[in-house]
C-alpha cells in the first residue's frame, strides 16, 4: 500500500523559504522579513554600474534593524545616521567612525558630544551646531569631523519628497555657507565635507541626473575659495522604488551613465574628494515583506472586510498615512495562495479602532479565509521604524533577516 500525500499548494517563496514556514519561524504574526540575497544583489548591480571611486552609504533611518545594518556594513562604504541611537547601531555594526555622517536639524548637545568623541562626522545644519561642534572639539581635545549640509538653491522637479529648494529646517542656505566656512577657518577646524540632500523616492532618471549635476555644480562653486578641498562630497541619493500600479522602476543605468560624464569634471574641480551616494529605500525597500494573518472576515452593507492582526501601528506607510497625499494600495498578496485567482473585491484592514487602519482598499484578491497570510511587499524601508508601534498597545511585530 502506498501513502499518498496531499500536496499543499506552494506558498509565496521569500528568501528561499515558504512564507508559512517563515510564520512558524517567527512564532507569531505579524512579522517583517528582510531578504539578505535581495539586498546583496541590489548592491552588486548598483556597484557594477557606478563609476569607480564612488562611495555608497546606507541611510539607516530607512531600516535600522541591527542585523540588517550589520549585513550592510560589509557591503557599503559608510552610513548616514540621524540620531545618537542610529549612530550606536552603525558603530556596533563595525563601521569606521570616519565613514559615518550624522545629519539632522535638531541634534542635541549630548548627541553632538557623543558624535565628536566617537570620531563621527557631524553634518552641521546651522551656525549653532557649528559653534557647538567646534567648542566640543576643543573641550574633548580632538579635531572634530565637520561637514556642512547645504540647503540647495535649486528645486527638484518630480521627486516624491522634496527636501530642498525653498525655506527648510534642513541644511544651511547656500548664501549662508560662505559665512560658516569663514567661521570654521577662524576656529582652525578643517572642513571634512559637503552634504547635499535634494529629495527622496524619485523614479524619474532625468530628474535624478539633473539634481546630481546641479549638486555637483553647487559644490564646485562653494569649494572654489577653500584653501583645502573637503575630503568628501555627499551628493544625496533620492533613488526611488515602485510601490503602486503604473509606477516603473528608476532607470539606474541611465543615472550611472550620466555620472560617468559629470563626475570626472567634479573631481577635477574639487581635487582629492571622495564622492558619496547615500541611499536608504533603494537598497532595502524591495527586500522586505510585512506578513499578518486574517483573523476575521465580514460583510457590511455589501462590502467585504478582511480583518487582520496587523495594521497601521506596524506599517503606517502601507495604510497611506505616512505623508501620502493620495491613498494607494501597496502590493498585497495572499501568501499561502500566491497563485490564486482574484475573485473577490474586498477591503483588507488592520485591527485598530480607526478608519485610517487600511492595508488594502477595494482590492481584487483570491477569496481570503480566516488563518490566511496577507503579505505586503515593498516593506523593507520606512515600514516598522516609521510606524506608531504603541498606538493601541498591541504587541510589536517580529523582525527577521532571512
Ligand atoms: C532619509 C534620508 C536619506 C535616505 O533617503 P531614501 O529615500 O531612503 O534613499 C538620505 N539622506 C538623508 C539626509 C536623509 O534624511
Amino acid at each position: 500500500m502506498s501513502l499518498t500525500f496531499i500536496r499543499r499548494p506552494a506558498g509565496l517563496q521569500f528568501g528561499g523559504v515558504d512564507v508559512r514556514q517563515l510564520a512558524d519561524r517567527a512564532g507569531r504574526t505579524p512579522f517583517f522579513a528582510y531578504e539578505r540575497a535581495a539586498i546583496d544583489t541590489r548592491i552588486r548591480e548598483l556597484r557594477s554600474l557606478l563609476p569607480p571611486g564612488v562611495h555608497l552609504h546606507y541611510s539607516i533611518k530607512a531600516n535600522p534593524m541591527p542585523a540588517v545594518v550589520h549585513y550592510l556594513a560589509a557591503r557599503v562604504d559608510g552610513f548616514d545616521v540621524a540620531s545618537a541611537q542610529e549612530m550606536a547601531v552603525a558603530l556596533n555594526a563595525g563601521a569606521a567612525p570616519a565613514d559615518i555622517g550624522f545629519a539632522g536639524p535638531g541634534k542635541s548637545y549630548d548627541d553632538l558630544r557623543r558624535a565628536i568623541s566617537s570620531g563621527v562626522n557631524v553634518h552641521v545644519e546651522s551656525e549653532t551646531q557649528l559653534r557647538l561642534v567646534t567648542a566640543l572639539g576643543w573641550e574633548l581635545g580632538v579635531q572634530p569631523g565637520v561637514a556642512i549640509r547645504i540647503n540647495p538653491d535649486f528645486e527638484v522637479g518630480r521627486s516624491g519628497m522634496r527636501m530642498g529648494g525653498g525655506a527648510a529646517p534642513f541644511g544651511v542656505d547656500v548664501d549662508q555657507v560662505p559665512a560658516l566656512l569663514r567661521e570654521l577657518q577662524a576656529r582652525q577646524v578643517a572642513l571634512a565635507g559637503f552634504h547635499i540632500f535634494w529629495g527622496s523616492q524619485c523614479l524619474d532618471a532625468a530628474t535624478v541626473i539633473q539634481a546630481q549635476r546641479q549638486s555637483a555644480d553647487l559644490v564646485a562653486r562653494l569649494a572654489r575659495g577653500l584653501s583645502e578641498p573637503p575630503r568628501f562630497v555627499n551628493l544625496g541619493g533620492g533613488f526611488g522604488i515602485p510601490y503602486f500600479p503604473g509606477e516603473t522602476p528608476l532607470n539606474v543605468q541611465a543615472v550611472c551613465e550620466a555620472m560617468h560624464d559629470w563626475l570626472p569634471r567634479l573631481c577635477e574641480r574639487v581635487s582629492g574628494m571622495t564622492p558619496i551616494l547615500e541611499l536608504g529605500r533603494y537598497l532595502v525597500g524591495e527586500a522586505g515583506i510585512y506578513v499578518c494573518r486574517v483573523i476575521d472576515r465580514k460583510v457590511s452593507r455589501g462590502r467585504t472586510f478582511v480583518i487582520t492582526d496587523g495594521g497601521l501601528h506596524h506599517h503606517l506607510a502601507a495604510s497611506g498615512n505616512f505623508g501620502q497625499v493620495l491613498r494607494r494600495n501597496f502590493p498585497v498578496v495572499i501568501g499561502n495562495r500566491p497563485d490564486g485567482v482574484p475573485q473577490q473585491r474586498c477591503h483588507v484592514v488592520g485591527c485598530l479602532c480607526t478608519p485610517l487602519d487600511r492595508l488594502a482598499d477595494d482590492i481584487e484578491l483570491p477569496e481570503a479565509h480566516i488563518g490566511d497570510l496577507v503579505v505586503v511587499r515593498q516593506s523593507g524601508a520606512y515600514a516598522r521604524s516609521a510606524s506608531p508601534l504603541h498606538f493601541l498597545s498591541h504587541p510589536e511585530p517580529v523582525e527577521m533577516l532571512v
